[in-house]
C-alpha cells in the first residue's frame, strides 16, 4: 500500500464488484481500515461498486442508502450478509429476502427472530403496566402483530424510568417518537424495494 499513492488505489477500486472489494477488506488492517470509513470519497467507491455490480435484468438494490445507513453498511445489508447476525448460521440464497429486518438492521434467521423479539400481545400479558408511549419510541416488525426486538425494548425502558425529571423525560419520549416514525417511513421504500425484487423477477424463474 505504501508503494500505491491514495489516488490510484481508490480508482482501481472504483472498477471492482462489492464481493471483490469486499475480499480487499480483508486482505490487511489497512485497506480495512481504509475502506470501511464514512469519508465522501469512500462512500462513493462503494457507490460505484454497487452500480458496477447489478444484474442487467435485476438492478438491485438500485435505490440509494437509507439516511440511517452508511454505503457500505447499505451493500453488507442487501448484497453481502449470508449468515444469521445472531447465531451465524448460513442462509440458503433463496431464504435471504425473508430474513432482511429493515425494522431491526438485523439480518437474521426464524429461529433468531422468535426468539429475540416478543409480540404485542406478549408485552400487554406479562407487562401490563407498560407506558404505551413506550412502545411508540421503537421500531417495530409488523407480521400478523407488531414484533419488538427484545433487547432493544429492554434498553428502552431502562432509559425511560431513568429520567428523574418528568419534563425531560417527556422531552426525550418526543424526540424517539420522531425519530422512529421517520425511520419507520424511511425503511417502508426499502421493503418495498425488496418485495418487488423478491415477487415479480424471481417469479418468472420459478419452475
Ligand atoms: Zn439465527
Amino acid at each position: 500500500m505504501e508503494k500505491i499513492p491514495p489516488e490510484i488505489f481508490l480508482e482501481i477500486c472504483i472498477h471492482l464488484y462489492v464481493k471483490d472489494l469486499y475480499t480487499l477488506t480483508l486482505v490487511c488492517k489497512l485497506y480495512r481500515k481504509i475502506l470501511w470509513t464514512k469519508a465522501v470519497s469512500i462512500q462513493k467507491v462503494w457507490t460505484c461498486s454497487r452500480v458496477l455490480s447489478f444484474d442487467p435484468i435485476l438492478p438491485y438494490p438500485s435505490l440509494p442508502p437509507s439516511k440511517f445507513m452508511s454505503e457500505q453498511e447499505y451493500i453488507w445489508f442487501t448484497l453481502l450478509a449470508d449468515k444469521c447476525s445472531i447465531c451465524k448460521i448460513k442462509i440458503e440464497k433463496k431464504d435471504l429476502f425473508g430474513c432482511r429486518y429493515w425494522e431491526f438492521s438485523r439480518f437474521c434467521c426464524k429461529e433468531c427472530i422468535e426468539r429475540k423479539t416478543v409480540s404485542i400481545s406478549y408485552i400487554k400479558m406479562t407487562m401490563p403496566n407498560l407506558p404505551k408511549e413506550l412502545l411508540e419510541c421503537l421500531p417495530y416488525h409488523k407480521r400478523d402483530e407488531k414484533l419488538y426486538w427484545s433487547d432493544d425494548l429492554h434498553s428502552i425502558k431502562t432509559k425511560y424510568y431513568s429520567f428523574e425529571n418528568k419534563q425531560e423525560r417527556d422531552n426525550w419520549v418526543k424526540e424517539k417518537k420522531e425519530e422512529v416514525n421517520e425511520f419507520m417511513d424511511e425503511i417502508y421504500k426499502y421493503k418495498w424495494q425488496d418485495q418487488y425484487v423478491y415477487f415479480f423477477p424471481y417469479a418468472f424463474n420459478v419452475n
